[in-house]
């Protein structure tokens, strides 16, 4: 034997990547009786756990603590100087995020059946993977590698230290002057929370408006939130170019545009999927020009034994699209249940405070379609549990189809849009009526009993 060469191990199914999808899958398979190989060449939980929406929404409730206090007179509460320890709001954020992972670490430790493997896979055929110098072989083999943060071609960046959203949750001091290239979700939550912490924030977006994706209703209000807070926005920065300078860098949007100092650079600007360093040519998998993993309605990929999951299939973002990926696959495999993506509606939040939830279609999606709808609209102002929490900012908004009656979509930016959109959601999920949710008597008061209300007062859409 060559010295060096293992032979192959082989196992039931193989999955590369221990983000969102794959743990709970190992969990389906080996309960099934499958020997199992997980393999991660970084860290057990992936994204979510800990680079991504665990520490993000943990350093957002600092951010929403250090602004209450701020706030504290408005509510009668003496609050006296507030002051921010960053390095405490880390400690937070690392124990939260090292417990979440302790667990999933904990969780494949102790899976009957299941293997881990630490280190990078790539294919060598269509039914094998190295890692190191283990060669595994599988009849299944699932892919569940995520994205990593999208580095731009921007004049200049790689002559100054950068910073994106994993090295960002490594500060535990104040910028002087945070720049954010970038005005979309990941770029939007950033912002506020630094600009919360205390440092002076200025977000760097290269379209006309930010969160571009939402209607221009929902852009303009964010705008207006974060503009409120002190936050520095500029637009149609379609020109970006970066200089280092002695305490950091100069920014300048646009030619001809006054360059803007900073201290620190947060890129934030979108995802790409992991997938060009996996071997997929090897195995034949097909991917799209973005060089997402090319799945059917049941995420099988171009290979028949090959399926792919969560962010690297271009199907979803989110954490919950990831692990509904795995909801689908274990349904189809396991259960004899054809679930398909189609079936699932679109959903998330941006968690600026207030959140924005979202369910479906916007209204500019709707508009094109051409579907004849109504649209209701409330402002948070006529909220009552939203005037008496003292955070009126925002709005609710469903766009039904005219016809049908079943809800198209809903936007709800405002306190506790995040939770309150479910109550929506469901009813569309329910492909019920949007008369149910109308008729249905909800408790007072909260954010969600204005949602009948709002569905008494639509008006066609132009
Ligand atoms: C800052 C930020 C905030 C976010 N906030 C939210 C939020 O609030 N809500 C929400 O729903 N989503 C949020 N997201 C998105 C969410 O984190 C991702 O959609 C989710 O983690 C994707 O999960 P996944 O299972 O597809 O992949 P990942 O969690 O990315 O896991 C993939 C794993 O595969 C491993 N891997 C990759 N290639 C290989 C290889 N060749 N060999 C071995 N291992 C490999 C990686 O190391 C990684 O651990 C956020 C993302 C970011 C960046």
């Amino acid at each position: 034997m060559t010295p060096g060469f293992r032979e192959a191990q082989a196992f039931d199914a193989i999955i590369v990547g221990a983000g969102q999808a794959g743990p709970p899958l190992a969990g389906r398979l080996t309960e099934a009786g499958q020997r199992v190989a997980v393999v991660e060449r970084k860290l057990i939980g992936g994204t979510c756990v800990n680079t991504g929406c665990i520490p993000t929404k943990t350093l957002v409730a600092s951010a929403h603590a250090a602004h209450l206090a701020r706030r504290g007179a408005e509510y009668g509460v003496a609050t006296g100087q507030i002051s921010v320890d960053m390095a405490k709001v880390k400690a937070r954020k690392d124990d939260i995020m090292l417990n979440d992972r302790k667990g999933v670490e904990a969780w494949l430790a102790g899976m009957h059946g299941c293997t881990v493997f630490r280190g990078h896979a790539r294919f060598e055929d269509p039914h094998t993977l190295r890692v190191n110098d283990d060669v595994l072989r599988a009849d299944r083999i699932f892919l569940n590698v995520g994205g990593r943060a999208v580095v731009p071609d921007i004049p200049g960046l790689s002559d100054v230290e950068f910073l994106t959203n994993v090295s960002i949750l490594e500060l535990d001091t104040l910028p002087e002057h945070l720049v954010i290239i970038g005005g979309s979700y990941i770029a939007l939550e950033f912002a506020q929370m630094y600009r919360r912490f205390g440092a002076p924030v200025t977000i760097v977006e290269r379209g006309p408006r930010l969160a571009s994706r939402e209607d221009e209703d929902v852009s303009a209000t964010i705008n207006e939130i974060l503009d409120a807070e002190g936050i520095d926005i500029v637009l149609d920065a379609n020109d970006v170019r970066v200089a280092k300078r002695d305490n950091g860098f100069e920014l300048t949007p646009r030619a001809g545009a006054s360059p803007i100092q900073g201290s620190h650079l947060l890129v934030a600007v979108g995802r790409r999927p992991n997938t060009d360093d996996l071997g997929l040519e090897a195995a034949g998998v097909q991917t799209d020009a973005r060089g997402y993993i090319v799945v059917d309605d049941q995420l099988k990929t171009s290979v028949d034994h090959i399926w792919a999951m969560g962010d690297c299939n271009g199907e979803g973002a989110f954490t919950h699209t990831s692990y509904n990926d795995f909801e689908i696959v274990a349904a189809n495999l396991l259960d004899d249940d054809p679930r398909r993506v189609s079936d699932r509606i679109i959903t998330y939040a941006l968690y600026i405070d207030p959140p924005l939830g979202r369910a479906g279609m916007t209204v500019s999606q709707v508009r094109a379609s051409g579907r004849k709808a109504l649209v209701g609209k409330r402002p948070m102002t006529r909220v009552g549990r939203a005037v008496e929490k003292g955070e009126t900012q925002g709005f609710m908004k469903v766009v039904v189809d005219a016809e049908t009656h079943e809800i198209l979509g809903a936007a709800i930016l405002g306190v506790g849009g995040d939770e309150t959109v479910h109550a929506i959601l469901d009813v569309m999920s329910a492909k019920a009526p949007y008369t149910t949710l109308l008729r249905t008597m909800h408790i007072h008061p909260t954010v969600s009993e204005l949602i009948p209300t709002m569905l008494q007062e639509m008006s066609p859409l132009d």
